[in-house]
C-alpha cells in the first residue's frame, strides 16, 4: 500500500449542517464554507489532505435540481483522478434523491462518494454535524491494504451508518437518526472503530469512470390512495408530456382493482408509458405474484421496482431515459440491478 497520505475533497452544497442563525428573522441560512472548516479544527488532524470547494450559491437542498447533480458529477469527474476520494455536504431533505441520482450517473466508480449533513448545525452546542463530517472524511480515505479503495461506492453516513446511496431514506424529519435503508444492511457502523461490512460493499465492475450527465425527468409519481378518483389517474397515467410513471402502490405492490383504475393503467402502458410499481412501506418489496390485485398490474404492463426506494426508482428512471428515447431499451434495464438498487 503506498504511504501517499490520503487525499480528500469536501463538496459543500449547503443545507443545515453549513447553516447559521440571521439574526434578523432567526431563520436558517447557509453561511460562508471557511467559517465551516473553522467550526471543526478536528479535521486538520487527521493524516488525510482536505481540499475544500463550494456551490455558488449554496442552497436548502429542497432547491435541488437534476442540473445541480450534473453540475456535482462534473465537478468530481474534473476531480476524480485528483482525490481518493470525495465528501459531499448536502441537506437532509433531499439527500436519499442526490446520493441516489448520482450512485446512476456515476460510472465504473472506484472511488467513495460519501454523503452527510446533519439536523444541528454545526455551530450549535450538541450539533450531530461534527461527528457526521469528521467519520465522512475518515471513510472518504480509507483504504484496502492493496491500496484500493474500502468503499467505492455512492453512500450516505449519518448517524454512525453508512448506507448505500440509493438504498436510503429519509426517516426522521428531526431525530439524530435520520436516514435507514431498510432492505440493505449498513456498509459500516461507527464505534471506536469503523467496522466495515465488506460481504455488502460492492466492488469496483472494472469498467472506465465516466458519467452520464444526460437526465429525462418526464417522469411522475402516483402515490394510490383510498378514494383515489378516476381524474387524477387519467390526468397522471396519461399526461401527455409523461414519459413514465412511478406507481407507489400498497403492501407487496397492490393497487385498487376497479374496472375505471386498470382500463387508465392498460391504456397508458398501450401508449408507450414506462410503469414502474414501487411499494409505500418502508421494508419488503413489490411482489406482484401474490395477489391478484397485484397480477392485474403486471398483466397490465407495469414494471416491478422490487425493494427500490422511490428516490432509487425515480433516479433510475432519469438515468436510463436520458440514455434512450426508446422506452423498450428502459424497460430492459429497469428491473435489473445497476448498482445494487435493487434486491434480486
Ligand atoms: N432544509 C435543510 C436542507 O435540506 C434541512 C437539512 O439540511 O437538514 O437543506
Amino acid at each position: 500500500m503506498s504511504n501517499a497520505k490520503a487525499s480528500v475533497l469536501l463538496i459543500y452544497t449547503g443545507g443545515t449542517i453549513g447553516m447559521k442563525e440571521d439574526p434578523s428573522d432567526q431563520t436558517l441560512r447557509p453561511f460562508d464554507f471557511r467559517s465551516l472548516m473553522q467550526e471543526v479544527p478536528e479535521l486538520r488532524k487527521f493524516a488525510i489532505d482536505i481540499h475544500s470547494c463550494t456551490f455558488d450559491p449554496l442552497i436548502d437542498s429542497s432547491d435541488i435540481e437534476p442540473g445541480m447533480w450534473k453540475k456535482l458529477a462534473e465537478m468530481i469527474a474534473q476531480n476524480y483522478d485528483a482525490y481518493d476520494g470525495f465528501v459531499v455536504l448536502h441537506g437532509t431533505d433531499t439527500m436519499a434523491y442526490s446520493a441516489s441520482a448520482l450512485s446512476f450517473m456515476l460510472s465504473g466508480l472506484s472511488k467513495p462518494v460519501i454523503f452527510t449533513g446533519s439536523q444541528l448545525p454545526i455551530g450549535r452546542p450538541r450539533t450531530d454535524g461534527k461527528e457526521n463530517l469528521i467519520s465522512s472524511v475518515e471513510i472518504a480515505g480509507s483504504r484496502e491494504a492493496d491500496g484500493s479503495a474500502t468503499v467505492p461506492e455512492v453512500c450516505i453516513f449519518f448517524n454512525d451508518l453508512l448506507l448505500r446511496g440509493n438504498r436510503s431514506t429519509k426517516i426522521d424529519a428531526g431525530g439524530f437518526e435520520a436516514f435507514r435503508s431498510p432492505n440493505c444492511p449498513p456498509l459500516a457502523e461507527a464505534g471506536i472503530e469503523i467496522n466495515y461490512n465488506r460481504d455488502v460493499i460492492l466492488r469496483p465492475s472494472g469498467k472506465p469512470f465516466g458519467v452520464h450527465t444526460e437526465l429525462d425527468t418526464a417522469v411522475s409519481i402516483l402515490k394510490v390512495h383510498p378514494g383515489i378518483t378516476e381524474r387524477v389517474v387519467e390526468d397522471i397515467l396519461l399526461g401527455r408530456r409523461t414519459r413514465a410513471i412511478i406507481l407507489e402502490t400498497f403492501g407487496c405492490g397492490n393497487a385498487p382493482s376497479r374496472d375505471w383504475f386498470l382500463d387508465i393503467v392498460r391504456e397508458s402502458n398501450a401508449r408507450g408509458k414506462i410503469l414502474f410499481n414501487v411499494t409505500q412501506c418502508l421494508r419488503g418489496a413489490v411482489n406482484m405474484d401474490l395477489y391478484a390485485t397485484g397480477r392485474a398490474l403486471k398483466d397490465a404492463g407495469v414494471l416491478s421496482g422490487g425493494d427500490m426506494t422511490t428516490e432509487s426508482a425515480l433516479a433510475k428512471l432519469f438515468v436510463l431515459m436520458g440514455q434512450s428515447d426508446d422506452n423498450e431499451y428502459v424497460k430492459a434495464h429497469l428491473e435489473e440491478s445497476l448498482m445494487g438498487e435493487i434486491s434480486l
